[in-house]
């Protein structure tokens, strides 16, 4: 998700496409981008990746404005869908609006309900609609965009970052407990970009300004500095996503303040503390159990080693829904380096196990390079609950957690030994960062109110922690 402000008319499309390809970790369904040019609106947005949706023609044809907002989406459940693909984009009585969303909102189904039973006619399945609407209604009463903006946000339950351009404004919202990351960055010719990821930033030369507080909302308009409003600041417990630091954000963004890549070390360094094991290397999965290892490997002394190769020509159209293909593919995308791994005692960090699958041919794929014993260590807690903020955790029946002892899940996947990061440990991954985590997904324990049914595939637009295991 991103969006930029600039004082003059500028080649925002561009700027806003190559942020986008910085962003695509988070979202590989669907993107788009729209363009605010002297306050007409175009947008365009398709499925697929950055560069399958956008060449130079749909780019030419987008033109320049002052503003621009972009999306990568992640559609965890369900079918892909072109409108469901995001910035959303709506005409209303009070002018156009662009919408991108990060989260999962736990009460859309009752806000949709009830929006419908007044008229409202819903042309996506997804809940970052119910908040378009939740702010387009409350424009009627309100007199301003941010105004509705906050108004709305009193009636959201759950997870969302939001990046809104109107005619004259860009503005940043995140709900109270901050669960989905969202930051404030800025060119050197004043120019303003909201983004999920400081990572974007990076990628256009911006400098890093700070983070959207939890529950704030930011106004940025052309000619202008920036505003907040901190009126739904402190209202609900706090809770950054903790899987955003496991597996989500790429290790070169600061989260909340903090470095990804040095909290995924840490949660290798607390892992060889509390769960040492005598090894001759250390290796990483690819590509979010590769910081841990370093940190196991600095901690523990034992050397670092690369013990994979990834094939990056894989995409995610390749994945087929059967078991037998689902691990033809993971060793179509792995591969163990012999040179390695052959004769010696092999300590694995993967960031998580979800289903178990992955991680079975993983091992497997080690000792047929010759690995004599594979220790696996995951740099995460098990994952036992479901989420309903965003990300796809997995019906928890699916599980392997959920069904299975950690002896029994090392008998399954065929390892030598098995241990996970502690609950006690996952907090404390990111010392610069001060405020508690959600780990709703290792405890059961959220920080705010979650629905008494699953969320349904046509409320939830998030991030899936399958993705790994396909
Ligand atoms: S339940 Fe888990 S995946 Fe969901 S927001 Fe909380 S920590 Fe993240």
């Amino acid at each position: 998700m991103f969006g930029i402000c600039c004082n003059r008319e500028s080649d925002v499309v561009h700027m806003t496409y190559q942020a986008l390809y910085a962003l695509q970790h988070r979202g590989q369904e669907s993107c788009g981008i729209a363009v605010n040019n002297d306050g007409v609106i175009k947008h365009y947005s398709d499925v697929g990746l950055v560069p399958d949706v956008f060449n130079a023609r749909v780019l030419g044809e987008l033109g320049t404005g002052d503003m621009a907002v972009g999306h990568t989406r992640s559609a965890v459940k369900g079918e892909l869908s072109r409108q469901d693909s995001q910035p959303l984009y709506l005409r209303h009585v009070k002018g156009p609006m662009a919408l991108c969303h990060n989260g999962s909102i736990v009460n859309a189904r009752a806000l949709r309900e009830a929006m419908e039973l007044k008229g409202t006619v819903f042309h996506t399945s997804t809940d970052s609609e119910v908040i378009a609407y939740a702010i387009t209604h409350a424009r009627l009463r309100t007199p301003s965009i941010e105004a509705a903006v906050v108004e709305a946000m009193g009636q959201l339950e759950g997870a969302y970052s939001l990046v809104i351009m109107s005619p004259r404004k860009l503005i940043a919202a995140r709900d109270p407990s901050g669960f989905r990351p969202l930051c404030i960055g800025q060119l050197s010719d004043g120019s303003f970009i909201f983004a999920s990821e400081s990572c974007a930033l990076d990628t256009l030369g911006a400098r890093y300004l700070r983070d959207v507080e939890p529950g704030e909302v930011v106004i940025a308009s052309p000619g202008d500095g920036l505003r907040s409003i901190t009126t739904h600041c402190g209202t609900q417990k706090l809770g950054l996503c903790a899987f955003e630091f496991v597996y989500i954000a790429r290790p070169d963004s600061v989260v909340d303040g903090a470095s990804v890549h040095i909290a995924r070390q840490n949660a290798g360094r607390f892992l060889a503390q509390d769960s040492p094991v005598e090894a001759d290397v250390v290796i990483g999965a690819p590509d979010s159990g590769l910081d841990a290892a370093l940190g196991f490997s600095k901690e523990s002394g034992i050397p670092y080693g690369v013990g994979f190769i990834k094939n990056r020509y894989i995409g995610r159209t390749f994945i087929q829904p059967d078991q037998n293909q689902r691990e033809a593919s993971v060793r179509l995308k792995l591969n163990a380096l012999a040179a390695t791994v052959s004769g010696k005692r092999v300590v694995l960090i993967d960031d998580s196990i979800v289903r178990g699958t992955t991680i079975s041919v993983v091992v497997d794929l080690l000792r047929q390079a010759g690995a004599t014993e594979v220790h696996v260590r995951v740099a995460a807690p098990p994952f036992r609950y479901p989420c309903y903020f965003g990300v796809d955790v997995d019906s928890r029946e699916s599980l392997i957690a959920n069904s299975y002892t950690t002896e029994e899940i090392n008998n399954i996947i065929g390892a030598d030994s098995l241990a996970y990061l502690s609950i006690e440990a996952v907090k404390k991954i990111a010392p610069t960062r001060s405020r508690a985590f959600c780990v709703g997904c290792f405890t059961g324990q959220y920080p705010v109110p979650t629905p008494q049914v699953l969320p349904k595939s046509r409320f939830e637009t998030g991030i899936s922690a399958q993705q790994k295991e396909e």
